[in-house]
């Protein structure tokens, strides 16, 4: 059944067909059904694919409405999409850079009234000088009109109208596919990177996140000939909960960093998934300026819940990205999870921020990330934080002094910083780099390294085997069966774990 039949039928069933078309709510009261409905599409495509479909929502080049942008933010990614959120004003170049650079397949061009009507064209334009004219323009309109036609412009290759709900998923995901590189094979991508060609930089980090085994087999082949290429860079892991600052102070920091004529990669690793499996990426593009230096690259990546595929694809992006002559690697993560462990054990130094006059346990500290840290960036030290700022470097000072220095030749320090005024900013640089030089000087880091290497042999071999034991003849066969057992109360689950890996046996 189609949206529109869905749509109307869920009117029907209210008894108010006469109505107009209701608001917002439409979605709410569409979502069981049609939803399911397109779901099945972006499933079929991410099973044949072995990725989800990517898509930029974004204003470009007008007023952006925060609500109408993360409107459509939310409603892709319940249609099961990876979705890139941008909620500023960026010029349509801006924006072509930043679909490049996350491989998106689609950017979805929202406006809270008309989208103006060269808009599209000229995206078109910016997205044809970056050899990325396969990315479809989709056009988000809160116009309300029957006639999606007049909504539609030069340039768009479809409409989603807020009002009337009617996609035609099956039509773009077909596009997609048809526009898709697929036949490319490891040279073509070592040698991109290599020339530092940002679409096949981007495509090649695409390929190591991609799931089918044919894709995984090329990223494989990438990987063997990028890894002797890397490794001489610094690699720095940021921590902290949502909100204390990190993408304002990587925007500073980075900003300094391109000043000093570094190229800077930006990793950002987000564990956030909605149920549909789609994700919505945090807005990466809120990093206004470093977005748009020719000589930065920033790429986030959801996690899709599986935080150990993660760990392996984050290493793999470092070294895509090292093999591309970008020398410092900023690896971001969300302080709620696993997730900034695992960074941890990838990076040369891993920095955790907070802010001052918050407790620990909203920071997340109650995991015991302090533990990994190499130094504390109490951020926001500035205007009326700075006393609370202060206090909280004191009461840190001497959390840590009571833990185990993580290295022979390094005490963590804890500082003050401020993203806004750049207050401490340097420092942090410096910082980093005596870091550096004492572990380089005494050995450790080549130490540190070596380990990471082990750590990342265990985390494939953990990979490796999961899912070699999901791919088993047998498991397929009778895993929903011994599920079934267990949640019946039939088995108990040690029972069913005997079970499960005599099978692979
Ligand atoms: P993230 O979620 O950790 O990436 O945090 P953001 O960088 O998005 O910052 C969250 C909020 O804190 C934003 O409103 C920023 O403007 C604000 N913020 C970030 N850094 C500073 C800072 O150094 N000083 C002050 N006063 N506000 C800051």
């Amino acid at each position: 059944m189609g949206i529109e039949e869905n749509m109307n039928k869920t009117r029907k069933n209210n008894g108010d067909e006469d109505k107009p078309a209701p608001e917002i709510s439409a979605f709410n009261a569409l979502q069981n059904e049609s939803i399911a409905f397109i779901r099945e599409k972006t499933n079929a495509f991410v099973e044949e694919q072995g990725k989800r479909p990517r898509m930029l929502v974004t204003g470009v080049d007008q007023k952006v409405n925060d609500g109408t942008t993360q409107w459509f933010a939310s409603f892709f990614s319940e249609m099961g999409l990876d979705v890139d959120i941008s909620l500023l004003q960026q010029t349509p170049h801006a924006v072509a850079k930043t679909a490049v650079e996350n491989d998106v397949d689609f950017i979805c061009v929202s406006s809270p009234g008309n989208v103006s009507p060269n808009l599209p064209s000229r995206l078109s334009d910016a997205l044809k000088t970056k050899n990325a004219e396969n990315i479809l323009i989709i056009v988000g309109s809160e116009t309300p009109s029957e006639d999606d036609h007049s909504l539609l412009r030069p340039g768009a290759t479809g409409i989603v109208n807020i009002h009337r709900l009617v996609i035609d998923m099956d039509n773009w995901l077909a596009r997609v596919k048809f526009g898709m590189d697929v036949s490319q094979d490891a040279q073509h991508y070592v040698k991109g990177v290599i020339d530092q060609d940002r679409r096949i930089i981007a495509k090649a980090i695409t390929l190591i996140e991609n799931t089918h085994p044919a894709h995984q087999k090329t990223a494989k082949a990438i990987m063997d000939a990028l890894i002797p290429l890397s490794g001489n860079t610094i690699r720095i892991g940021i921590s902290g909960v949502p909100g204390v600052g990190k993408s304002t102070f990587i925007e500073s920091f980075g900003m300094m960093l391109t000043e000093k004529g570094y190229h800077v990669a930006v990793l950002a690793v987000d564990p956030s998934s909605s149920r549909s499996g789609g994700s919505i990426m945090g807005d990466k593009t809120r990093m206004e300026r470093l977005s748009v230096e020719p000589h930065v690259f920033i790429r986030p990546s959801s996690t899709g819940g599986t935080l150990g595929g993660v760990a392996r694809k984050t290493r793999e992006t470092m070294v895509v990205c090292e093999a591309a002559g970008f020398d410092v690697i900023i690896v971001e993560t969300v302080g709620v999870g696993q997730s900034e462990i695992a960074v941890s054990s990838m990076v040369d130094f891993f920095l955790v921020m907070l802010i001052g006059g918050a407790g620990d346990e909203i920071q997340g500290l109650k995991r015991g990330i302090i533990e990994f840290a190499d130094a504390i960036a109490i951020n926001k030290a500035d205007g009326h934080n700075i006393e609370k700022a202060r206090e909280a470097k004191m009461h840190y000072q001497s959390a840590l002094s009571v833990l185990r220095p993580p290295s022979r030749v390094w005490s963590p320090p804890v500082l003050t910083c401020s993203a806004h005024s750049m207050d401490g900013v340097e420092t942090i640089w410096e910082i980093i780099l005596d870091h550096r030089e004492k572990l380089d000087v005494s050995g450790e880091l080549n130490e540190k390294r070596r380990k990471q290497a082990l750590d990342w042999m265990w985390d494939l071999v953990e990979e490796g085997l999961i899912d070699r034991f999901y791919k088993h003849p047998k498991v397929i066969k009778l895993l929903p069966k011994i599920i079934e057992e267990v949640k019946t109360g039939k088995t108990i689950a040690s029972a069913a774990l005997h079970k499960l890996l005599s099978l692979n046996e």
